[in-house]
């Protein structure tokens, strides 16, 4: 793994980008590092079978990338073919995390032990508080012979892995959009990109979010927390993501790692380019999962399978 590049800003220009900050400038040496992160390295989807048979890609939480603390799975479907998702994801169970569904094209109807209901629509997501358990299902529809989107799980801290069940739905409407180059777009559902922020509430792992659809090979900049763990997950056409003169080409289906720094960069090569950009506090805990169940010791989990046997794993706790 190289360095990542390092421009340190020193002397006046430090006062200024300091100033800049909200930070009060002073007399004294002040040192300001803007540094640009790298791809760590890329790796495409595998194609794994989940739910009644339904055919996904699995970028995160398949051998080569059990987890990214705080992200435990990235899934991809995205198909034209019906038989290939129609049976959907029956009911089945969660504990001890959160489940993010967002969606490019195409619905996902959702139905919980709990009474709750909701449908995803293109554009729109779902940020699910799984806590200490739920029981649902989801159904994909195709819209204009299209299905398109992605499950993102994102860990709990474990004095939150027990917390009450939480939906937040987020509308199309609701999303924070600005508009870039010749028409590209960036639709926020949590963090900040361009002055826009994203609707999320706040969560622990203080989670960003984002769909990137570029339109013109000009670069977009935005900042992402240094101490956040970060990925890209290019969903259409091919990207450089990193600094200039040392990007890394990242295509259609490529989950792209990122480096230590405090911005990310990223140039389209084609006209329709898409990237669903992600960065999260890591929770540096252990991780103890079985299938559904993200917990951090395994007398945890056996105690999820033994509620959810009981039928009282939305109860438990
Ligand atoms: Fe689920």
């Amino acid at each position: 793994m190289k360095p990542a590049r390092r421009d340190i800003l020193t002397g006046s220009a430090a006062v200024a980008a300091a100033a800049l900050l909200g930070c009060r400038a002073s007399s004294a040496p002040a040192v300001v590092s803007v540094s640009q992160r790298r791809v760590l390295h890329t790796l495409p989807g595998m194609p794994t079978l989940e739910g009644a048979g339904v055919r996904l890609t699995r970028a995160i939480g398949q051998p080569a990338l059990r987890n990214l603390d705080p992200f435990i799975l990235l899934d991809r479907i995205h198909s034209d073919d019906p038989d290939a998702y129609a049976r959907g994801f029956p009911d089945h169970p969660h504990r001890g995390f959160e489940t993010v569904t967002v969606m490019l094209d195409g619905r996902m109807r959702h139905k919980d032990s709990r009474g709750n209901h909701g449908l995803i629509t293109g554009r729109g997501a779902q940020w699910m508080t799984a806590g200490r358990g739920i029981v649902h299902s989801e159904m994909p529809e195709q819209e204009q012979g299209m299905l398109h989107g992605f499950q993102l799980w994102v860990n709990l801290p474990a004095r939150e892995k027990m917390c009450p069940q939480y939906y937040q739905d987020l509308a199309p409407a609701q999303l924070g959009e600005a508009a870039l180059s010749a028409g590209g777009r960036v639709r926020v559902i949590a963090g900040h990109a361009n002055g826009v922020a994203g609707p999320l509430r706040d969560r622990p792992t203080e989670p960003s979010l984002m769909t990137l659809d570029l339109a013109d090979d000009a670069p977009f900049e935005l900042e992402v927390p240094a101490a956040h763990t970060a990925f890209a997950f290019v969903y259409a056409g091919s990207v450089d993501i990193g600094p200039e003169g040392s990007a890394t080409r990242v295509t259609d289906g490529t989950l792209a790692v990122l480096g230590e720094g405090n911005r990310v960069r990223l140039r389209a090569l084609d006209q329709a380019a898409g990237v669903l950009l992600a960065a999260a506090r890591p929770l540096h805990e252990s991780i103890v999962q079985h299938g559904p169940f993200v917990m951090n010791t395994e007398e945890e989990i056996q105690r999820a399978f033994a509620d959810y046997r009981a039928g009282v794993l939305d109860r438990g706790g």
